[in-house]
């Protein structure tokens, strides 16, 4: 074999809690991870020098060393003294920086790609392994999964196992948001949560040996989880009125500052009668909990009027 086409999709985050601020200037996260069926479509073909030469549809993404298709196939080089090359023809249908991760997935996808091309035979764990080292959102891209759980940076990765394809209504403003800057506006103070750093210290680990003094910490990382919980609880039992008040995302206040706009435009949707409105990971994407793919498509279609970037999705 030496060429591949594949989908790469997109995620939204339907709960994200922010834990705290790190002295690595980074963010403990705990997230539930939804993939959708907003797919980029990838296609790989083997070059015979080290040459990683990619082609992209569109003019915001770059084809340079700055693209994480380029910092995935040049790590697996190095990982594995690769001494092939690639062309990774990218046609992007995911909106570029609007926290749906498309780069992040496009990234995990071409480790999985590379893997099999260049017949490297490295197990999940590495590959885990490398999409860490590329970015907080790759991992969840390298499980075969609909539905997980993110922790630390939202790179350790707990699937859940539910079967529920559930729809969402897309609004996409046209607005570029730096994650960055958005985790930045939080202004949080570096604070240390020493369970995080814990092997056995995961709230969703069975054993947990925390220190004395770590109990007020310990119960709101409980809450934390159990509001994922509740809300997986939920969706199985298909309870969609519930599922729409459990969405909750921290980063909203830090979204809004970066972009007052945003608050208007999630105010408006609320006015027209939209329910469960939410960001997806950094903005500026919002979402809405459909019951159906007819309630979905009606959505899409009375939202369109007013927005240019609306897509009726559902669990991939
Ligand atoms: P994140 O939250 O990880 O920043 P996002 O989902 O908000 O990601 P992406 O679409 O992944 O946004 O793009 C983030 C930035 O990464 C963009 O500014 C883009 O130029 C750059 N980028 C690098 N490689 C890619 C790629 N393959 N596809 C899309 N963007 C890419």
């Amino acid at each position: 074999m030496n060429a591949l086409q594949l989908y790469s999709p997109a995620k939204v985050n339907l709960i994200l809690k922010v834990i705290n601020r790190r002295a690595d200037g980074f963010h403990n996260i705990h997230t539930l991870f939804e993939r959708i069926s907003l797919c980029d479509q990838m296609h790989f073909r083997i070059l015979p020098s080290q040459e990683i030469r990619i082609l992209c549809d569109h003019p915001g993404v770059p084809c340079t060393s700055q693209n994480l298709v380029h910092k995935a196939a040049s790590l697996l080089q190095q990982y594995c003294g690769v001494t092939k090359g690639v062309e990774v023809r990218i046609k992007k249908n995911i909106p570029v920086a609007a926290g749906l991760a498309g780069g992040s997935s496009n990234a995990a996808t071409t480790l999985f790609a590379l893997n099999r091309l260049w017949n490297l035979r490295l197990s999940r764990k590495q590959l885990l392994d490398c999409a860490a080292r590329i970015g907080s959102d790759v991992p969840f891209f390298i499980w075969d999964v609909n539905w997980a759980i993110g922790e630390r940076r939202g790179e350790r990765i707990r699937p859940v196992s539910l079967r529920q394809k559930i729809w969402h209504v897309l609004v996409v403003p046209k607005i570029k948001m730096p994650t960055p800057k958005v985790y930045g506006a939080l202004n949080l103070e570096v604070t240390s949560i020493s369970v995080f750093n814990r092997n056995s210290g995961s709230v969703y680990g069975k054993k947990r040996h925390f220190r004395a003094g770590t109990a007020k910490k310990i119960e709101r990382l409980t809450k934390t989880s159990d509001n994922a919980n509740i809300l997986i609880h939920s969706l199985l039992e298909k309870d969609i009125n519930k599922s729409r008040d459990l969405l909750s995302n921290d980063l909203e206040q830090g979204i809004i500052s970066v972009c007052p706009r945003l608050a208007d435009i999630k105010e408006r949707l609320k006015a027209l009668g939209l329910q469960g409105v939410s960001f997806s990971g950094s903005g500026p994407s919002l979402f809405g909990l459909m019951a159906s793919k007819a309630e979905a498509e009606k959505w899409r279609s009375i939202l369109s009027k007013y927005y240019s970037q609306v897509f009726a999705v559902r669990t991939l």
